[in-house]
């Protein structure tokens, strides 16, 4: 068992999944590493496990252009939303804002589901605000920038989270990124920002190459990059000597959590190898550190390990017993996914007959210990 020092988690009504209206819509065109089913095989499995109640679902709405320019720049809004209403990126508009890219590709809709993604996100916030946990799987696109597409982003729905929550009195909100990358959109966005303690977990050495232990984003970010193999024991030794006691001091008010599944042993863009219950147990440690608190998906190119994760992670949060043998018609789901960056062979047969990973307990590495050293005391004296 892990034990948090913070203090008992407070009493919460139901928790509430906010779900997107275009997941089970094709985004991102083809040859494109999300062009993957994600959050409808999510909501399939729920829905097979009887885990999608009335009343604990809600659709997520698009933001209006107001709320967009709340944190992104008009020329690049504006530019996006024309590029999609014409069908056409003009080569200078590519060069500027960084989409009509092979990395954020135009495609029909791209403006309309990148607002949904911010709009599941504030109404995600205002939620936890009223003292419910929210799961919000379509969002965590935590690559994007205040005037530029990046990294499959085109806008940055955790930023409008951490906002909202700002907007609405809440004094300090932990931002924690699971990610196999590094959160630089939201980083940039609260750099310096006293109100926004953020914690981010990603893999060393890998795009977009920022997050570096001693990149303190102006004082206020605590990066963890770490080895490739990264494993279950080694993400408790960080929360057990880092994560956990810097947070513990921060005494956040409310936690939006990047819960990308792309750290999972068997993704195709990461060498990292947790196993999901690392995940869960992390994301339901950081929940209980306080009160409101949105737990975002974000990356995950392996279609079996992302749905197996998020709707483990929504069966953790909302309290249910996860089934050792999933039903038959939820094997069938999982069965019938498919994914060109994932080999026939290297499909795993817990894959398709369970949500529960084996565990991926091992040594905790001298560069991981390293990592946890250089990073402790320091980061303490300057959030003080
Ligand atoms: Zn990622």
């Amino acid at each position: 068992m892990w034990h948090c020092s913070i203090g008992a988690a407070p009493q919460r009504a139901m928790p509430v999944l906010v779900a997107s209206p275009y997941c089970r819509t094709q985004g991102f065109g083809r040859n494109h590493p999300l062009a993957i089913p994600r959050v409808a095989t999510v909501l399939g499995l729920c829905e097979e496990l009887g885990w999608l109640d009335a009343g604990s679902v809600r659709e997520a709405p698009a933001a209006g252009l107001e709320d967009l320019l709340r944190f992104h720049d008009g020329a690049y809004v504006e530019a996006l939303r024309e590029a999609d209403a014409i069908g056409h990126v003009t080569p200078a508009a590519r060069e500027r804002f960084g989409f009509g890219s092979s990395e954020n590709p135009l495609f029909p809709g791209v403006f309309e589901r990148a607002s949904t993604a911010v709009g599941g996100s504030i109404l995600a916030a205002g939620l936890a605000l009223d003292g419910r946990v929210v799961f919000h799987p379509a969002g965590g696109t935590h690559h994007g920038r205040r005037d530029r597409a990046s990294g499959f982003c085109y806008f940055n729905d955790p930023v409008f989270a951490i906002m909202t929550m700002l907007e609405r009195g809440v004094q300090r909100v932990l931002y924690v990124d699971l990610d196999a990358h590094h959160g630089d959109g939201v980083q940039g966005a609260f750099a310096g920002n006293p109100a926004v303690l953020m914690v981010s977990v990603h893999e060393a050495n890998r795009w977009p190459h920022t997050g570096a232990a001693d990149d303190t984003g102006g004082g206020n970010a605590v990066n963890l990059p770490v080895p490739p193999g990264f494993n279950d024991s080694e993400l408790r030794f960080l929360f057990d000597t880092v994560a956990a006691p810097l947070a513990g001091q921060f005494a956040p008010e409310a936690v939006v959590i990047t819960c990308g599944t792309d750290a999972l042993a068997g993704d195709p863009l990461s060498g990292m190898a947790l196993s999901n219950g690392a995940l869960w147990d992390t994301v339901a440690r950081i929940v209980a550190m306080t009160g409101p608190a949105v737990v975002l998906g974000g990356g995950g190119y392996n279609p079996w390990t992302l749905a197996r994760c998020w709707t483990g992670l929504w069966g953790r949060l909302s309290g249910r017993e996860i089934p050792a043998t999933l039903p038959a018609a939820a094997q069938r789901i999982l069965g019938d996914l498919q994914c060109d960056l994932v080999e026939d062979e290297d499909v795993r047969a817990q894959w398709l007959t369970t949500l529960i990973d084996s565990p991926n307990v091992g040594p905790v590495r001298d560069e991981v210990r390293a990592l946890a050293a250089t990073v402790d005391g320091r980061r303490l004296y300057e959030l003080a």
